[in-house]
């Protein structure tokens, strides 16, 4: 008798398998589509004050429901009464913010906009686990080996496939949002920035430029910055200004 119900069971579930499959697949495609229409959400995981060499932060520790990763928010003063706040959005770069590279400037660009926020009394810094402008850890060394033999940062992502800038700033515009913050002065030389956030309706009232001196190792990644990636270096694009006049 159970095995009769159990046969008659298995064998409509059978029979229902592609009507079953369509809707599963359905179903992931809503999932994929609500997620690229809808805004991320986000929430404060932990929150602690940090004591550092550039000042007294708190830090805010949040996750979401669209990567795994754990973003940052370093926090000083309240942010929250001011109508502009400044605010740097920086990605995360173990080799120069660990290891002290030098193929580019984001530990002084990390440490200039802490600096300045501390100076101001209030402010954020966002530090999103985006590597190696999004493509991870593995693959921005990939990029580094083919720029040993030539290549500039832009050609080497374009050579492993990727888009020279995956970076994102939803998240870092919904992490904004939740601190009750939607008007910034943003630290930043990067166009991109300022549109990505603007799109996820944060407005960014001015920018506050963020220009670290090259040396002669980060010199032509600066100047790739610059001339490729649409990067606003004064120092690169007068030097190009005078270039092109002469
Ligand atoms: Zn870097």
């Amino acid at each position: 008798m159970g095995a009769d119900i159990l046969l008659k069971a298995g064998t409509w579930i059978w029979q229902q398998r592609n009507v079953l499959a369509f809707w599963l697949k359905n179903r992931e495609k809503e999932k994929v589509l609500n997620r690229s229409e809808s805004h991320p959400r986000v929430w404060v995981y932990a929150e602690a004050h940090l004591p550092t060499r550039f000042g007294q932060f708190r830090v805010l520790v949040f996750r979401n429901d669209q990567d795994d990763r754990e973003h940052l928010a370093v926090v000083q003063g309240r942010p929250e009464v001011h109508s502009v706040v400044p605010v740097r959005v920086h990605s995360e770069c173990l080799t120069s913010e660990v290891l002290g590279s030098l193929k580019c400037d984001c530990r002084e660009q990390l440490h200039a906009a802490l600096e300045y926020i501390d100076r101001q009394g209030y402010g954020i810094v966002l530090y999103l686990r985006q590597e190696g402008r999004g493509i991870g850890l593995g693959n921005k060394i990939r990029a580094y080996a083919l720029q040993e033999s030539g290549l500039d940062t832009v050609e080497a992502n374009h050579a492993l496939g990727f888009d020279d800038d995956l970076r994102r700033y939803d998240i870092a515009a919904a992490m904004l949002h939740h601190l009750h913050v939607n008007r910034v002065a943003l630290l930043t030389n990067n166009p991109r920035k300022i549109s990505g956030l603007e799109a996820f309706g944060i407005e960014v009232v001015h920018r506050l430029p963020l220009e670290i001196q090259p040396h002669p190792v980060n010199q032509f990644y600066l100047a790739t910055k610059a001339r490729k990636s649409g990067h606003l270096l004064e120092s690169f694009l007068e030097e190009d200004a005078l270039t092109n006049n002469s």
